[in-house]
């Protein structure tokens, strides 16, 4: 018996006339994760099987595919030529070291069999249960599952695991936006979600050097890498930032200093997303988190963006909730380096917490705002995260 991975995906987006279109893009994905080994992906009954591949990959092989939105579940499986000695030897073999309860599940797809479902599962779990003596049937509350689809081509897969990944949609199949990127740990988790609803994102990143670190900057570019394992290819946009703080720092109202600061991200976030073809600007902000959380801020904020939308998945989240994520999708560990960020660096004492539109138009009217960004979008770096 050969041993293959089982992928289901979600079936949802299997209906109507885009299901070529969304699994085309599911396909993709699950061959660039799976990009440095070498396997073999086959289809058959609304199911993928990653088939031929080195023993020794397939636990790096489950976490690719694990990170990949649009599966729905995975499992490590048997493949065998049904013929019911097989079968049963197998599954005894499978069952070995177990203990504890247990059911047989069969699927009989092969209607060439004569026997029902119910009636293969018994003689099946019987033959388990004589050869070891630690397991004890229950149908209902069950240790282990021991699941038989004796498929309709004459073959059978025999699995005992489920485990469940990322869901969602493939990423590609809800067009691209663009990632605010900061070192933080709401930042990433932002992008994870929308990518989970199929997104392709690129992300931008504005860093202040000298005044933060080269270190600061890798954080981010780890963090893009990070996030890219469930988001494909990332292309990070890094844009000096130096020169427009210091222009608001000297020019503008110190409690300002955040507000004006924001303002001038969200205008060229959105200059280089019409760039880059991307529908929609993403941020990590969660409402009344910090003074530029507030509605108010955010409105201020806003309203420099003319023709996009801006997507804040994390808008009514608590951060133990957010971090909870951040852990379980793996940036946490990243985010929580003690690099800082451009926003730390001119952080004044008392940042207002309910500004106005037309007091930010005034304090930044001191500014010359169209040449500080020109400068900025000329110095971009383009970083390529895979
Ligand atoms: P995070 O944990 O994501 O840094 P935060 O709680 O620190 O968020 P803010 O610093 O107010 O909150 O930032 C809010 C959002 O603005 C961030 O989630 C991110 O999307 C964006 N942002 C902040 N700083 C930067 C930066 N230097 N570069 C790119 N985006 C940024
Ligand atoms: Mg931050």
């Amino acid at each position: 018996m050969d041993r293959i991975i089982l992928i289901r995906f979600g079936e949802i987006f299997l209906k109507g006339n885009n299901r070529y279109f969304f699994e085309s893009a599911l396909v993709k994905n699950i061959r660039h994760a799976l990009k440095d080994f070498d396997f073999v992906l086959t289809r058959s009954q609304n199911r993928y099987y990653v088939e031929n591949y080195d023993a020794g990959d397939e636990k790096a092989i489950l976490d690719c595919l694990l990170h990949v939105p649009g599966i729905h579940s995975v499992s490590p499986a048997y493949k065998m030529t049904t013929d019911m000695k097989t079968v049963s030897a197998n599954a005894v073999s499978l069952m070995a070291d177990k203990s504890g309860t247990f059911r047989v599940t069969v699927n009989r797809a092969d209607k060439k069999i004569n026997r029902s479902s119910t009636e293969l599962a018994s003689e099946f779990g019987g033959d388990v249960l004589e050869s070891n003596a630690g397991l004890k049937v229950n149908l209902f509350e069950y240790d282990t599952e021991l699941y038989i689809d004796m498929r309709e081509n004459g073959v059978t897969y025999m699995f005992t695991d489920k485990i469940y990944g990322v869901q969602g949609m493939p990423v590609g199949t809800a067009g691209k936006g663009l990632l605010l990127l900061s070192g933080g740990i709401d930042s990433p988790v932002a992008g994870y979600m929308m990518a989970k609803r199929g997104m392709k994102l690129d992300a931008v990143h504005f860093h202040s050097a000298p005044y933060t670190s080269e270190m600061a900057k890798q954080k981010v570019v780890d963090l893009a890498r990070l996030v890219s394992k469930y988001a494909t290819e990332i292309d990070l946009y890094v844009v000096p930032f130096t020169d427009i703080q210091l222009a608001i720092h000297q020019n503008c109202p110190a409690e300002l200093m955040i507000t004006v600061m924001r303002r001038f991200m969200m205008r060229i976030s959105e200059r280089l997303a019409f760039k880059t073809g991307a529908g929609a600007v993403i941020t990590g902000e969660s409402l009344g988190q910090v003074a530029s959380q507030t509605l108010q801020s955010i409105t201020v904020t806003n309203s420099v963006i003319e023709n996009l939308p801006v997507f804040r998945p994390l808008i009514g989240m608590d951060k133990s909730e957010i971090m909870k994520i951040s852990r379980d999708i793996g940036t946490y560990e990243t985010s929580i380096l003690p690099y800082e960020d451009c926003c730390t660096v001119f952080l004044p004492k008392n940042p207002v917490t309910r500004p106005k539109v037309e007091i930010a138009q005034k304090a930044e009217s001191k500014l010359d705002v169209e040449t500080l960004i020109s400068k900025a979008m000329e110095n971009i770096e383009l970083i390529k995260v895979k």
